[in-house]
């Protein structure tokens, strides 16, 4: 027998009963015991290390069906994983079943209708790698190993939000299994309702096993970083505040306070211009009143590099998140620079530490708020403290660095959250917080399609079940 975790206790399932559900997939079940198992249960996060009874290796759209309806039959616990990038784990479920859908690789560029259509085991990197040999990209996070399906369904912040808007506003269609098992279409003409919910509800409405992607013409950028020691934060702050504030769609900008490779603290201003080549000079020129920087990187260089740029910052390890929406009024005030550079605590316990802002508004800001269930769109920056990079023993330690830094910037915060960003121990409000004046229509959207809250391993949507 195999015990597995249910909705609602545990169950003993024969082995008999999982192995004819193991031969009708075209991918493959791996149970505990099996090669592969320890490996395929692993993501980014490794502060995170649950043990499902079952992962089920998804070889197509149609085991993600069986996977659905074999969970349902037993009424098993079950999460998803596309990337694994989420930092609170949630892909991964102890003692349930894990529907692995990291396998599913597939793409097809119609280059000539500006269309991809992808399944949901792409990360950031091979959707790059599949749309800019035809010169087109469009809004992906800023991490190419990231996953595509959870950075979409939940919003997608990018560097080019501000020129192309989130990356779910350039979500055409998907087909997704919802929680009976059938497969349905959510498009501006199928499931509008479902269509809405899922460009910013996240997880909660079904299983995506394709997205079809609007495309732009993009091959190349001007970005990299300038580098600047802690004593000037403050004054690069205040050109960074005014010049992003009054930066055209083709500019977007980050700051990151972190700790340089010579234990050093810095600040770093991080854009990336989109816009014509020949005006890239012109358009950064407010950032250049800074003067010398310790190190300047900043060049025209194609997407798909500066799209890999902060990979090896980002390895997988044990990380923490606590972040929020800045509210624009707030930060003008000058207590704002004084604030973040006293309070946050440089140089941080671990080396990958940062603070880092955001830059949004644009095209994102100029999609109506009901238009899609993504809600944040009015504020121009978002602000995250991540810890990174800890060994377990020093897991305490980052935690309170990471949220003494947030509640001392949490009053120039707006109350929103990018749900993307939440991490495992924030409360119901935080969650209510990050799907914000949707959440109503959004919980009237999951009492459609997932009534018993079969998709539960999420930032979860109460429908009222
Ligand atoms: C290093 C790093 C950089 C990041 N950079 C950015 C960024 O630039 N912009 C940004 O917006 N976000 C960014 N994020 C946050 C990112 O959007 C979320 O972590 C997102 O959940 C990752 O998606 P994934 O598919 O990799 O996640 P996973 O961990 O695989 O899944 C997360 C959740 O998404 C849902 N999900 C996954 N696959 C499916 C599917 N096929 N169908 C339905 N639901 C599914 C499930 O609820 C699952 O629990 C970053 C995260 C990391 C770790």
């Amino acid at each position: 027998m195999i015990e597995a975790r249910t909705l609602r206790g545990t169950v003993e399932l024969t082995e008999r009963a999982v192995a004819a559900f193991g031969r009708a997939l075209a991918g493959r079940l791996l149970l505990p015991t099996q090669d592969g198992y320890d490996d395929a249960r692993l993501v980014w996060n490794r502060m995170i290390d649950r043990r499902p009874a079952m992962i089920v290796r998804c070889g197509g759209a149609d085991d993600v069906v069986h996977a659905v309806r074999f969970a349902r039959e037993h009424d098993l616990l079950l999460s998803v994983r596309g990337g694994g990038h989420n930092v609170t784990g949630a892909a991964v479920c102890d003692g349930g079943l894990m529907i692995d859908a990291s396998t599913m690789k597939g793409r097809r560029v119609d280059a000539a209708a500006g269309v991809i259509t992808a399944e949901p085991g792409l990360t950031w990197k091979d959707f790059d790698t599949a749309t800019q040999p035809f010169g087109l990209a469009t809004t992906g996070g800023i991490v190419s190993t990231t996953g595509i399906p959870g950075l979409t369904l939940g919003g997608g912040h990018g560097w080019l939000a501000r020129k192309y808007g989130l990356t779910c506003d350039n979500l055409l269609a998907a087909r997704l299994v919802t929680a009976d098992g059938r497969v349905v279409t959510a498009s501006a003409e199928d499931n509008p309702d479902l269509y809405w919910a899922i460009r910013g509800g996240g997880g909660n409405f079904g299983i995506a096993v394709s997205f079809d992607f609007r495309l732009h013409p993009l091959t190349s950028v001007v970005a990299g970083y300038r580098l600047y020691p802690m004593t000037r934060a403050a004054e690069v702050l205040d050109v960074y505040r005014d010049s992003a504030a009054a930066a055209p769609d083709d500019l977007t900008v980050y700051v990151i306070v972190t700790v340089w490779s010579d234990g050093q603290p810095v600040i770093a201003i991080v854009p990336c211009y989109s816009g014509p080549v020949d005006r890239a000079e012109q358009t950064l020129r407010p950032l250049s009143r800074l003067g010398a920087p310790l190190s300047d990187t900043i060049r025209p260089m194609a997407y798909g590099e500066l799209q890999t740029m902060f990979d090896a910052t980002n390895p997988p390890g044990a990380w923490y998140y606590k972040s929020g929406y800045l509210d624009d009024a707030k930060i003008r005030d000058d207590r704002f620079i004084d604030v973040l550079l006293s309070q946050s605590d440089f140089p941080s316990p671990s080396p990958l530490s940062r603070i880092v802002i955001e830059h949004l508004g644009g095209a994102m800001a100029r999609v109506a708020p009901g238009d899609t269930a993504f809600t944040h769109r009015s504020g121009v920056f978002d602000l995250i403290v991540i810890a990174g990079g800890f060994r377990p023993d020093e897991t305490d330690k980052n935690v309170a660095w990471a949220r003494r830094a947030w509640s001392a910037m949490r009053p120039f915060m707006s109350g929103g959250v990018y749900v993307n960003y939440l991490d495992a121990d924030e409360g119901s409000e935080r969650v209510k917080a990050a799907y914000g004046a949707t959440y109503d229509r959004l919980a009237a959207v999951k009492r459609r399609y997932d009534p018993d809250n079969v998709f539960r391993l999420n930032q979860n949507i109460h429908g009222g079940h």
